[in-house]
């Protein structure tokens, strides 16, 4: 009988460790709190528009997060991105830059086959009895039993799930993660200088870019994706998205000089948990004795790789524990 493994949460992390788990023998069951797969490597639609409104791009530093990025160009799921505009160091670093294509998400979407996955579930408790763990979820729904979980969420949200076992609880005090407002504009006409992407333009705005200049993507005019700093972010976390979203596009069209333009379309995203200020400085952790393990680009950095590492590392160890 295989042994049955429960991951919460299907960001690359999660889904990292899925397949290492499924690849095992493992029975594995994902459940997502949203409708759709992905977490902060998200594709978001506006119109016939879709827009990376988490991860921009991706870097490949570890062999193992390597190993797959090739995977995934040569799917046809990823590419490379050179963004235009950029000299000298800047655009040296960007040589390294993949994204999904058509979209961020599909950056997932080898990990996710062959997996049982659950969206729209938010889990609410983990419950251990006799025979091994059961989810709650928050329509009072359960599941299980599993012999072990992984929770692949951001650090706050695994507090909240694993607040009752000290030994992964307590390090968890440790992690700051920051809020970052994302918005979408798309205009149907083309106003942006030649240039896809503008970091740290003002202190207020982080990251500018031309959504739809990325490999894979069409459209017509402009699809501009703006990032608030964490500090504006944190200072405007409760305000209504429709005036972020004027306030943040008219701050990018006076910093950019950019000719009075009425976009055809805007939305604004709060990634509540977006950014990894202080991370745990372990690459995930796992209690043998509760059968329980945390993993996320929080334990050991900030990027996309870091979480597909996370989850990986825990998956292996996971899979030696079951045995
Ligand atoms: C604005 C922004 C820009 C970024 N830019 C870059 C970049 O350019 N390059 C880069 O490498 N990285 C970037 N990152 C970071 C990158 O997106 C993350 O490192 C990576 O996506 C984290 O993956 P994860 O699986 O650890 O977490 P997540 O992607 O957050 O996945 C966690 C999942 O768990 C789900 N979940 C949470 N709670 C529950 C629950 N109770 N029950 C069920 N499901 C739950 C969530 O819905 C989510 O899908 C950026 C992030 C943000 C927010």
């Amino acid at each position: 009988m295989p042994k049955s493994v429960a991951v919460i949460g299907a960001g690359l992390a999660g889904l990292s460790a899925a397949r290492v788990l499924r690849r095992a023998g493992c029975y594995v069951e994902v459940f997502e709190r949203d409708r759709t797969i992905g977490g902060r490597l998200a594709t978001t639609r506006l119109g016939l528009s879709a827009f990376d409104t988490g991860a921009q791009y991706l870097t490949a530093r570890s062999s193992t997060f390597s190993k797959y990025v090739d995977e995934i160009v040569g799917a046809g799921y990823a590419a490379r991105w050179q963004p235009r505009g950029a000299t000298g160091a800047a655009a040296a670093t960007m040589q390294q830059w993949f994204v999904g294509t058509p979209g961020m998400s599909s950056v997932l979407r080898p990990l996710a086959e062959s997996v049982r996955i659950h969206t729209g579930q938010r889990v609410h408790t983990m419950e251990r009895r006799d025979k091994g763990w059961y989810l709650w979820f928050e329509d009072q729904s359960t599941q299980g039993p599993f012999h072990a979980v992984i929770v692949a969420v951001p650090a706050p949200e695994a507090q909240l799930l694993v607040g009752r076992l000290d030994r992964l609880a307590d390090p968890l005090n440790r992690v700051r993660m920051s809020p970052c407002w994302a918005v979408m504009v798309r205009l149907d006409v083309s106003v942006m200088p030649d240039q896809d992407v503008f970091s740290d333009m003002t202190e207020t705005i982080r990251w500018v870019s031309r959504n739809n200049a990325k490999p894979g993507r069409s459209g017509r005019g402009d699809n501009i994706l703006i990032h608030a700093s964490p500090t504006w972010s944190r200072e405007t976390e409760d305000a209504d998205p429709e005036s972020i979203a004027e306030d943040l596009w008219a701050e990018v069209s006076h910093a950019l000089g950019l000719p009075p333009t009425r976009p055809a379309q805007m939305a604004a995203h709060l990634w509540k948990h977006g950014l990894v200020d202080i991370s745990l400085g372990e690459t995930f952790m796992f209690s043998t004795e509760d059968m329980v393990g945390v993993c996320g680009d929080w334990c050991l950095g900030r990027l996309a790789e870091h979480a597909f590492d996370s989850g990986a590392r825990l998956g292996k160890v996971a899979v030696e524990a079951l045995s």
